[in-house]
Parts: C-alpha cells; structure tokens; sequence
C-alpha cells in the first residue's frame, strides 16, 4: 500500500469514529400542518380537528425543501420526573415559536429564529433548545416555523442528562473540525508566505471559506461571530457558499495546470466561475430563499465538473490529479449530500448533515497532502534541470578544452615553422647566418666541457662578381643554390653545419674535429666544387666555378673567444686568395699553411 493510501485509510478510520457517537437520539414523532404565511394564529390551530393534521414517526424527519408556508407542529410529552429538553436540530430556521400547554392552559411562550438576535433562544444553543417546564400532567408543545431557506425540521426529545453527554461529542467533533482545518489553513498560509506560489493562497481560502460555510450551516458563525446581527443570517449564506465555490474552482485550475494539461476544463472552469460570480451578485437582490436555492444548484454542478475534470486527468496519467480526485471524492459526496437533501430530494439525516463537514476536513488534509507532493514533485524537476545544466556544462567545457589543445598544437606548429624560416636562409635553403652563430656558441661550450677541438672552415666562391657581370644576377642566384647544395651534400656528419654567412660565403661548422680532418674536409669541398660545373636554366654552357677556402682548428678552453676561430678563419681564407684562388689553407703550429 502506497503513503497516500495509507494516510487516507487511517484519516477515513479516525473520522468514521468521532462521527459514529453523534447519532441524534430521542426524535420525537409529531403531528404537522401547513398553512399560508401568517395564515392561522395559535387559537386557529389549537382548533383543527385532529383529522387535518398528519403524522410525523420518530425515525422519519420533517423535510419539505424549499417552501415560505407556515409548518405548524404538535408534539405531545407524556408525563416524566426527569427534565427534559424539546430540540429542533436546524439552525437556519428563520422563525421558530414555541408555546407549552399544560391542562388546556398556555403556561409559555417563546419566539425565536435565526431573524432574531441570539439572546431570543431560551438556552444558549447553535440549535433550538427548549426546556420542558415541570409537570405531572402531559405536555403539548405547539411549534410555529417559517423559513425562507430550507424546510427542515428535525424535532427530538430527551433528557437533559442525555443531552448534556451528546453535546459533548457534537461540540467536540465541531471544535476538532475547527481545529483540524483552521491550522490547516494557517500552516498553508505560512507555506505561501515562503514559497510564494499562488496556489497556497487559493488553497488557504477554499479551505477557510468551506470551513466557514459548514460553520454556518451548524449555526456556530452566529452563535459565535454575529449574535447580535441577525439580519447577517438572511445575507451570508449564498455569497459565503459562492465564494468558497470561486477559491476551490480557481485552486483546482492552478492546482492542475489546467491550462496547459486540459484547455476544455480550464474553458468550462472559468465559466463556472463567472457564473457563480455572477449569482453572488444576483442573489444579494433576490430572496434569501432564490440566493440560497441557486448557489446550492451550483455547488451540485461544480464539484462534480471539477471532479470529472480531474479524474481525466488522472486517467491520462497525471498523478497529482490522482490526488485531487481522491481528495475531492469525500467532498463531493458530502455536498451532493447536502445539496440533494436541502433542495429536499433526499431525507435529512445525520449523514447529510455531517457528510459536507467531514468531507471539508478530509479534502483539506489530503490537498495539503498533495500540495506537498506537488512541491516535491517541483524540486526533482529543479533539480533533474541542474543536473541536466551541469551536464552541458562538462560538456561544453570539454569541447572548449579540445579546442583549446588543438589551437595550442597549430600555434606550436606554426612557431616552428616560423622558428625554422628564421633561421634557414631564403635562397639557398642551408641555415642562415643567426643559425650559424648559435650553433657556434652551443658547440664552443660543448667543446670546453669535453676538451674537444673544434674546426671551422671559411669558403668564398672565387670571382663571383664576373659571374654576376657575365650572366646576370639571376644566373648568379641560382649558382649560389648550386654551390650551397654541393657542399650540402659533401658535408655528411649530422652534427656538422653548413651556413651561408652572407653574399657568396659559406661556413662549415665541424665539431670534434681537427685540423688534419677539417683540413680532409675543405680539399673534399673544393675539388667537389670544382668538379661540379653549374648548369644554369637559359640553356648556355654549365658555368665553372671555383671556391677558396680557409680552416681553422681551436681546443676551446674557459678563457678563450670563439671569434678567435672566425678571425684564423678568415685570415687563411685571405692567404688562399692571395696564394692564387681555389685552394685550401689551413691554421697549422699557429700559421697558416696552404695544403692544395
Ligand atoms: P674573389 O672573391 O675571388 O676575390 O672575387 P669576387 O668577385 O668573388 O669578389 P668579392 O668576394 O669581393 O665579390 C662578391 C660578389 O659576389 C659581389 C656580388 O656581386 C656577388 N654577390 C654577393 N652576394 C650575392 C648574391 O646573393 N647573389 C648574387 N647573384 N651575387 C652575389
Ligand atoms: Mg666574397
Ligand atoms: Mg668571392
């Protein structure tokens, strides 16, 4: 069995229980005749003959629905020693009087009804109570009753010790349905104060305007609020019911997001609702007995309307409507109840009577039941909805982080390349001369941690400027690519590098290498060089070159300055021009000695 089962079962149980004692005891069976308002005066009746009046038994009640004749009532009371109390169990009558006849002789008179101000009632009561005077002859009580509302008049007879003990129960369950859907009421309010949703508020006011309507239906708002307006009495019914009638119909639509779930009940709703809104107005113009007798036909449409609406609902699956339906089940009944039996369709009994008011405390327990569950239902939506934006945030941020390394990758990517045109020269594709000057400061520095020697070989192409002059710059260009590649491809040790140091000269960078191997290397370039004539692109004969070139070998030590290796160099590159051209001179014992 589900919670909302279980609360409904033990709420059913408890409410069953309290009602069970209530049952009225002692209904007296009557005679009864009707007559035109103000028709027959007391004497007049005291006349008609016994064959005109008719009969009421004890377990049936008076009930003649909605009628403005006078109901005259004979209620004989046999002899008895205990008091006893005559009981007429409506309190909305409008006129009520009582005279007690003893011998033939009227010994008491009382005039009463909700018309008259509440101190008119012979004994502080929400019903009409009278005590029977003491006698040892039998009593007749003739009872005079008018009403423009509903006819009913329920008469019993008992003890005052009864009495007492059934009061106690009646007033107990009363003040327990107060109880019960005032704090209801309240606690809902708070809620609304909090969580600011309008339909706590709706909520708070149908279930505080029912209340009220059931309290005046037992004649508490008068005893209790207005005791001294009586004239309040002929007025509050019909609005008091039409309003409860617009809180509950707008709850229901709020409740139900009927608008969006079932645009045919939010129409119909709100069509009941102006109606009702529209009778509160008429029936303030109209007769108690037409305002009371129209508001009631509504509350017999209306709930039943909502109900079915709901029950759509649920059946397509809405559990919240499932709540309502069960909620709005015992109201419905108790209304219809009321209704059926106020029109005088149906007897009125205890059942009647106390069905609306437990079917009130029933709906505002099981709705602020479902009011929770509608919460709870809200905060998972809530919280499935952070989730959710949690989720496309990681997303989000993992797609950001990819791109991210893919655009750190491409900018890396891309300074190399830059890195590598900045340090490669344009023309001729071997490293340029910031290439060579690195390279040179990182190897001298490897060689003094090693003790190594290091070589360097000069080369300067021997009369490029009659090349140029010759064939033209192009030509001159592209023997400069020439040259570059043959001694490119000579130099075969990774660790070795070519650089073009400007113009037509080019550096050879040889580490951990000696003045014999370098030397090896520079007469290797130039018979390369010299073996390797130029064809050049306009189609004339392959041009001859020639290359000079000047070495130099230093062990680098601490102290010592790598442009001293470029300054040997240089000077045996200067020797090998002036010895001639196409030659190589290499730094030998600390001069310059020319090997080829
Ligand atoms: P030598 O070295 O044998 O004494 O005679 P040289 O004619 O080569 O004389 P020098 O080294 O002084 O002249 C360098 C010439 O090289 C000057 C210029 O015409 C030419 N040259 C320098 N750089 C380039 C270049 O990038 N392209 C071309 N086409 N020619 C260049
Ligand atoms: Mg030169
Ligand atoms: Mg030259």
């Amino acid at each position: 069995m589900s919670n909302g089962r279980r609360l409904v079962r033990a709420i059913l149980i408890i409410l069953l229980t309290l009602i069970s004692p209530i049952a009225l005891s002692g209904p007296a069976a009557f005679q009864w005749l009707e007559a035109s308002y103000g028709e027959l005066a007391l004497d007049d009746v005291r006349a008609v003959p016994a064959s005109q009046w008719q009969s009421v038994s004890a377990d049936e009640t008076l009930n003649r629905g909605f009628s403005d004749s006078d109901y005259w009532l004979k209620v004989t009371l046999p002899v008895d020693k205990r008091n006893r109390l005559l009981v007429v169990g409506y309190p909305l009558l409008d006129e009520v009087s009582l005279y007690w006849e003893v011998d033939g002789q009227i010994i008491e008179t009382h005039h009463t009804g909700d018309t008259l101000p509440f101190n008119s009632r012979p004994i502080v009561h929400r019903n009409f109570v009278f005590l029977a005077p003491p006698s040892s002859e039998p009593l007749t009580a003739w009872m005079r009753v008018h009403t423009n509302g509903s006819a009913q008049i329920p008469v019993a007879v008992m003890p005052s010790a009864e009495f007492l003990a059934k009061e106690q129960a009646s007033f107990g369950w009363q003040a327990m349905f107060v109880g019960v859907v005032f704090s209801l009421a309240l606690y809902n309010f708070f809620l609304f104060a909090m969580v600011r949703d309008i339909t706590y508020l709706w909520y708070v006011l149908t279930v505080f305007t029912t209340s009220l309507v059931q309290l005046n239906f037992n004649g508490l708002l008068f005893q209790w609020v207005w005791p001294t307006f009586p004239r309040l009495n002929e007025f509050i019914t019909a609005p008091l019911v039409g309003a409860s009638l617009i809180f509950a119909l707008t709850f229901t639509i709020k409740f139900l997001t009927l608008k969006q779930f079932s645009p045919l009940g939010y129409r119909l709703l709100w069509f009941l609702r102006l109606t009702t809104l529209l009778l509160i107005g008429y029936s303030l113009f109209v007769s108690y007995h037409s305002g009371i007798a129209l508001v009631s036909a509504l509350a017999a449409i209306c709930t039943p309307i909502a109900w079915l609406v709901a029950l759509r609902l649920w059946l397509r699956g809405q559990t919240l409507a499932g709540y309502y339906v069960l909620a709005w089940t015992p109201l419905l009944v108790g209304h219809l109840a009321l209704a059926t039996s106020k029109l005088g369709l149906l007897p009125r009994s205890e059942f009647t009577e106390m069905a609306p008011q437990a079917g009130v405390a029933i709906e505002a327990v099981l709705l602020s039941f479902a009011l929770a569950y509608r919460i709870n239902i809200e905060r998972k939506k809530r919280q499935e909805a952070q989730e959710h934006a949690l989720v496309v945030q990681r997303e989000a941020n993992l797609t950001l982080e990819t791109r991210v390394r893919e655009r750190t990758e491409e900018l890396q990517n891309a300074n190399q390349l830059l890195k590598a045109a900045s340090l490669t020269d344009g023309l001729t594709g071997v490293a340029n001369r910031r290439r060579f000057d690195e390279k040179l400061n990182e190897e001298w520095q490897r060689a003094i941690r090693h003790e190594h020697e290091l070589s360097l070989i000069m080369v300067d192409i021997d009369h490029f400027k009659q090349v140029n002059d010759t064939f033209g710059h192009l030509v001159g260009d592209d023997c400069l690519v020439a040259v570059a590649n043959v001694i490119d491809n000579e130099v075969q040790r990774s660790i070795d590098l070519l650089a073009r140091f400007g113009g037509e000269e080019f550096v050879v960078l040889l580490p951990t290498t000696g003045s014999e191997g370098a030397g090896v290397v520079a007469e290797r370039l130039r018979t390369a060089v010299e073996g390797s004539p130029v064809k050049v692109s306009d189609g004339g004969a392959p041009v001859n070159l020639t290359i000079s070139l000047g070495v130099a070998t230093l062990l680098a030590t601490q102290g010592a300055d790598p442009q001293e290796l470029m300054r040997r160099a240089d000077e045996a590159l200067y020797r090998a021009k002036a010895g001639g051209r196409n030659r190589v001179v290499v730094w030998r014992n600390s001069q310059p000695t020319t090997i080829s």
